[in-house]
């Protein structure tokens, strides 16, 4: 019997599902690079580089394991997975499909049309910490979902920084302790950089001349692109930038994009890393004495709390979930999203940063990005795109629970239990951002005051019958509702104006 296994650009792991049972005397592994899904979304160009030159390097190392892979590369133009089995299957004989279960919902559908072809077998994803089924156990019935609860949880199913039945230290978060504003001076280690080798550079040049029009600055790619080269990257954030991953997590410094975060998610996503394996090494090292908790803590929470979150909240509420717009924003993305080109400094900052780099850590996501298109009511289709595009970690299971429930409130509360609603002091504290910046942040309405100052106050007015009942920011409608009239309408004239001139 031949049993077709698919493996997909992101499910570059050894322990990937499809793979299990393999007879490697009789079995066929396809890899197919997709047209249809590479030119879908104008995925930054090192995104397309990185998962490309992973495959191609994955492949070569099951094929060192005596494995038949058949291989299609971008240039032979296949657009789809039908396609591509079809294409093998003039040369194979094939009795069944066997493939991991996709992580995006759309190429799961084309996953389910297989069984046109042959007898198929969708698997469960197995390297995520939660399954489907233990979300929707965990989540149905719950009005709204608080993350936290759902970490806890995990915590305790896998014995993860717990002494017995309670969390290590006597809390199950650190945050208090996390989150300080940059301090002058700092020195932050460097990312983890290697030089692109020939399968590298060959893919550089394809995605050159096949997708010229796609976003991003190709030059300068330095990710790893095998397993081996990504357990590096997570040894170096170990060793060099988890001590001070907490207190500086939210802090962000001109021409320092990668802060202390770890840059994993690109690995992680691809399958190049396994999320326990991070977990585990960043608790080996709290152990060893040689990381504080409120940051291995906070190392943790992200990967087991947050991340199989927003994946269990994108398959329970898939496909209804990318619709929801619970503010009817409609306003277009500005164009300096791709350019950068705007006199907010910190918008122009994160933007050129994500162009180069493919990268923008969180706060630079949620509080500068994401922030601003919440309260210039940008419409959250146009949000999702932009932020699917420009990332080398953006996959729709991750993105679109990120974009829409955390940044955009646009499912109504169901993530995230407030909208991430800020003026510019906010950014102020954690960056040095505004000192170069045209606006002043301390001014509150005007020519030169801070637009987020003005925007969020219009963002609020905007939404008061959705807002106000909301108990963790209904109270500031009292600040706003003790404003005097002139002040009022200034507010709204401003935002008004600003507005007006993006479009
Ligand atoms: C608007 C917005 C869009 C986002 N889009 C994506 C996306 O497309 N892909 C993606 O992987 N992450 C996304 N995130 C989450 C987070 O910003 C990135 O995972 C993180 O910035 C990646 O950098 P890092 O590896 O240095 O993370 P670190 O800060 O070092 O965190 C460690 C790991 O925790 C996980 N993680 C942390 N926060 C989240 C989160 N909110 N959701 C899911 N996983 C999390 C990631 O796997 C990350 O690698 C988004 C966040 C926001 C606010
Ligand atoms: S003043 Fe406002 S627009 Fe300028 S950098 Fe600060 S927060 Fe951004």
């Amino acid at each position: 019997m031949t049993s077709l296994r698919i493996i997909l650009h992101d499910q570059l792991s050894d322990n990937i599902s499809s793979l299990e049972g393999l007879d490697s005397s009789s079995d066929i592994i396809l890899m197919p690079e997709l047209l249809g899904w590479a030119a879908a979304v104008k995925h930054h160009k090192k995104k397309l580089v990185l998962l490309f030159s992973a495959m191609r390097h994955f492949a070569n190392q099951l094929q060192d394991k005596k494995i038949n892979v058949v291989y299609i590369k971008i240039e032979d133009n296949i657009l789809s997975l039908k396609d591509a089995v079809l294409e093998l299957k003039k040369q194979y004989e094939v009795d069944r499909i066997i493939i991991t279960k996709p992580s995006e919902y759309s190429l799961w559908q084309d996953a389910q049309k297989l069984n046109e072809i042959s007898e198929l077998e969708i698997r469960e994803d197995t390297r995520f910490l939660a399954s489907t089924s233990f979300f929707i156990n965990w989540a149905e019935g719950r009005k709204s979902l608080l993350m936290e609860y759902f970490y806890r949880s995990l915590r305790v199913k896998y014995d993860i920084l717990m002494e017995g039945k309670k969390p290590v230290g006597g809390k199950w978060n650190y945050d208090a302790s996390n989150r300080k504003p940059p301090k002058s001076g700092l020195e932050v280690p460097k990312p983890f950089s290697i030089e692109p080798d020939e399968i590298t550079k060959n893919v550089i040049a394809t995605v050159e001349t096949k997708f010229p029009n796609h976003f991003g600055n190709i030059k300068g790619f330095h990710f790893a692109v095998t397993r081996s080269d990504a357990l590096l990257a997570l040894d170096n954030f170990i060793n060099n930038r988890l001590v001070l991953f907490g207190d500086y997590q939210d802090a962000m410094v001109t021409g320092e994009a990668w802060m202390y975060h770890s840059h994993i998610s690109f690995y992680l996503n691809c399958g190049l890393l396994l999320p326990l394996e991070c977990i585990n090494l960043a608790v080996d090292f709290y152990n060893k004495g040689s990381a504080p908790l409120n940051a291995v803590e906070g190392f943790v929470r992200q990967i087991l709390g947050w991340r199989e979150f927003v994946r269990g909240i994108y398959w329970f509420k898939m496909p209804q979930y990318k619709e929801l717009n619970y503010f009817g924003a409609n306003r277009n993305l500005p164009s300096f999203y791709w350019d950068g080109n705007t006199d907010m400094n910190c918008l122009s900052q994160c933007v050129n940063e994500t162009y180069d780099n493919a990268y923008a850590h969180h706060i630079q996501r949620l509080m500068v990005l994401g922030n601003f298109a919440l309260i210039a009511g940008i419409n959250p289709q146009e949000v999702n795109d932009w932020f699917l595009v420009v990332y080398a970690d953006a996959y729709e299971w991750v993105e679109l629970p990120n974009v829409s429930g955390m940044i955009l409130f646009a499912d109504g509360g169901y993530l995230a239990s407030k909208p991430y609603a800020a003026g510019g002091s906010y950014i102020n504290k954690m960056s040095d951002y505004c000192r170069g910046c045209k606006y002043k942040v301390s001014e509150k309405n005007g020519g030169n005051a801070c637009p987020f100052n003005y925007l969020y106050w219009d963002f609020l007015s905007r939404n008061r019958d959705k807002l106000i009942k909301n108990h963790r920011i209904g109270m500031m409608y009292k600040i706003f509702d003790r404003m005097d009239e002139k002040k009022k309408n200034a507010i709204l004239h401003d935002s008004e104006k600003f507005l007006d001139s993006l479009f």
